[in-house]
């Protein structure tokens, strides 16, 4: 693939570069998409889910939901995007990665430190005393897991519609952002706000703003470049690329 000359030049000198991911970069791992063709979106009804009123009429179906979801991901691996993004965090000296997944890959695929803006579905914590217990899943008959102090009902620590990010890992993106070269958002549709508006700050703050999705999305207009094509192509080669221009140099 060629680049613009701009995006090579960062490649070889960037020191700060902030990344962004969404579901695109885990659906070659065969975790669905929520938009797109073949989407969760067009067989279930996501938003009817995953608020916490739905939660509280139906904690049973949100948690078989949750169980389903977290089958599947025990079933998948990293793929070669998100290993990619894990090397590249070891090359670049200020080096930060936001995902709005939940599926936890980065981190299987060796990224040390990754800001989760949605949560971790591995993770699980009361709704009534706040204590985290990541070992909770729904039993064979469907009962709800509850929390082994208090009793309180536990649910998936994921952020649900309505819901406020946490702030501390959204400041932090926000400042990653504001103050990188290079911003490369991956896989994402770019609708949810607020991560959605990550990749704007990062271009009014003057980074270089690169897209990687394989097809074009509500920010493609507002970017610096846009690469079309599969993350678990594209981010490996940029990953080579960054190498070779770098080779030599300390
Ligand atoms: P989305 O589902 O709205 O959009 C996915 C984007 O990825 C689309 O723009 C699509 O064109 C692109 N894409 C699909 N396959 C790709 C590929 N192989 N390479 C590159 N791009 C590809 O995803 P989003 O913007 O992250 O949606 C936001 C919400 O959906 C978030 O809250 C996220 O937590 C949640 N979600 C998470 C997971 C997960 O954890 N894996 C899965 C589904 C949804
Ligand atoms: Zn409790």
């Amino acid at each position: 693939m060629k680049y613009s000359p701009r995006l090579d030049e960062l490649l070889r000198t960037a020191e700060s570069v902030c990344v962004l991911t969404g579901a695109g970069v885990s659906a070659e791992s065969g975790v669905a998409t929520f938009r797109g063709p073949d989407g969760l979106w067009a067989k279930l009804k996501p938003e009817e889910l995953a608020n916490f009123d739905a939660f509280l009429r139906n904690p049973e179906l949100v948690w078989e939901w949750y169980a389903y979801r977290k089958k599947v991901i025990h079933e998948v691996s990293p793929n070669a995007a998100h290993i990619a993004l894990a090397e590249m965090e070891s090359i670049v000296r200020d080096f930060t990665l936001v995902t709005q997944n939940i599926d936890n890959l980065h981190l299987r695929a060796g990224s040390k430190r990754v800001l989760e803006l949605h949560g971790n579905i591995e993770r699980s914590y009361c709704t009534a005393c706040g204590r985290f217990d990541n070992t909770v899943t729904v039993t064979e008959d469907r009962r709800v897991p509850r929390c082994s102090q208090c009793g309180g009902l536990m649910r998936p620590d994921v952020v649900w519609f309505g819901e406020m990010l946490p702030q501390e890992e959204f400041d932090q993106a926000e400042e990653a952002a504001g103050r990188c070269e290079l911003f490369l958002s991956i896989g994402t549709s770019a609708v949810v706000y607020p991560a959605a508006g990550i990749p704007l700050r990062a271009r009014s703050s003057g980074a270089y703003v690169v897209e990687v999705n394989t097809e074009h999305t509500d920010i493609s207009p507002r970017v610096n470049e846009s690469l079309v094509g599969p993350a678990a192509t594209i981010v490996p080669a940029l990953l080579a690329r960054m190498k070779e221009l770098r080779k030599g140099t300390p």
